[in-house]
C-alpha cells in the first residue's frame, strides 16, 4: 500500500491555481481580454513522498539498500525556482519586482540581482518601463555573487530575484546550487527567445528546474492583440542588442511572420518621430 500511495503522488500532480490551472502546456496565455495577464504551471508536488521519507525527527535523510546504510544531510530548507518569461514589454521585470517586494514585506531576506550588460537605468537598480525602482546587484556572472554578496550574508538570504536572466551563461548552475543545496527561492526573469525566436541564453534551459514557469505576453504594437515575439526594428545583426522601444516592439504571430511590412511600418513610424523632433527643435 506504501508504494501505490507514493505512486499516487507521482501520477497525481497538483497544479497552482494562479491564476488558472492548465494541466496540459508547458506553456499557456492570458485570455483574449487582457493580453497583459499570465497563466502559471507548476510541477507536480512531491511533498507528500518526501515527508514519507523524512523522519520529522532526525536531521538525516536514511538510505537503506542492500545492506548499505547511508545517511546524508538534507538541505536546510527547500528551495524552489519560478521562471518568468515572455517578449520585450510583457512586465517581466515589474512581475519579478513584485513577487520580491511581496516577499520582502512577508519577512524574508531578498537581494535582487540584473547584469552589468544593461546599463540603460543605472546599475545600481532595477527599474520597470512604468518606474518602480528597487536597489539591485549588477553583475558578470552568477557565480561571483555569494562572494561578492558576502557568505555569511548570503547564507541569511531567502529570496534570489534574477532579471534579463537571458545574459548569465552560468545560470542553470546557479540556480541548482541556489535552490537544492542552499535551500533559496530563486525567482529568474528574462526573455526566453530573442529577435529571431531562438533559444535566448540559458533561460530555457532551468525549466526542468522550476517549480513554476509563467509565461507573459504584451500588446502588439501594430493591431493591439497579445503579443509573444519581440521585432527588431534595426538591422543590426547580433544576437545581444541593448535597448528599448527605439530598438525593439512587441508582435502578435501575424506581424512577427510579416515582418518585412512591420519593419517598413515601423521605420515609418520612426521618420515620423524624427520629423517630429525636427519639428520640436
Ligand atoms: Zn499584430
Amino acid at each position: 500500500m506504501f508504494a501505490v500511495s507514493v505512486m499516487k503522488c507521482f501520477l497525481t500532480p497538483t497544479f497552482s491555481a494562479i491564476p488558472k490551472p492548465t494541466p496540459l502546456a508547458l506553456f499557456s496565455f492570458a485570455s483574449k481580454s487582457h493580453p497583459c495577464n499570465s497563466t502559471t504551471f507548476r510541477h507536480p508536488s512531491f511533498l507528500p513522498l518526501k515527508s514519507a521519507i523524512f523522519s520529522p525527527k532526525s536531521a538525516f535523510l536514511s538510505i537503506q539498500n542492500r545492506g548499505m546504510h547511508v545517511e546524508v544531510a538534507p538541505p536546510s530548507s527547500t528551495g524552489e525556482i519560478h521562471v518568468i518569461v515572455g517578449p520585450m514589454f510583457s512586465g517581466k521585470t515589474t512581475s519579478l519586482l513584485r513577487r520580491i517586494q511581496s516577499e520582502s514585506s512577508n519577512g524574508r531576506s531578498v537581494a535582487l540581482i540584473k547584469s552589468n550588460k544593461d546599463t540603460r537605468y543605472g546599475l545600481d537598480a532595477i527599474v520597470t518601463h512604468d518606474g518602480v525602482k528597487l536597489p539591485c546587484w549588477a553583475l558578470a556572472d552568477l557565480s561571483s555573487f555569494r562572494q561578492k554578496f558576502g557568505p555569511d550574508a548570503y547564507d541569511q538570504l531567502d529570496v534570489i530575484g534574477i532579471d534579463e536572466a537571458q545574459f548569465f551563461e552560468d545560470l542553470y548552475d546557479f540556480c541548482r546550487v541556489a535552490a537544492d543545496r542552499d535551500g533559496k527561492t530563486v525567482i529568474v526573469a528574462g526573455l526566453d527567445g530573442d529577435y529571431l525566436r531562438r533559444s535566448f541564453g540559458s533561460v530555457l534551459d532551468i525549466i526542468p528546474l522550476a517549480d513554476s514557469v509563467t509565461k507573459l505576453t504584451a500588446r502588439c504594437e501594430l493591431c493591439q492583440k497579445r503579443a509573444f515575439f519581440t521585432l527588431r526594428k534595426t538591422e543590426e545583426k547580433q544576437t545581444e542588442l541593448i535597448g528599448g522601444a527605439d530598438v525593439y516592439m512587441p508582435v502578435c504571430r501575424q506581424h512577427y511572420v510579416s515582418g518585412q511590412v512591420v519593419i517598413e511600418a515601423a521605420r515609418t513610424v520612426l521618420e515620423s518621430r524624427k520629423d517630429d523632433c525636427v519639428s520640436l527643435a
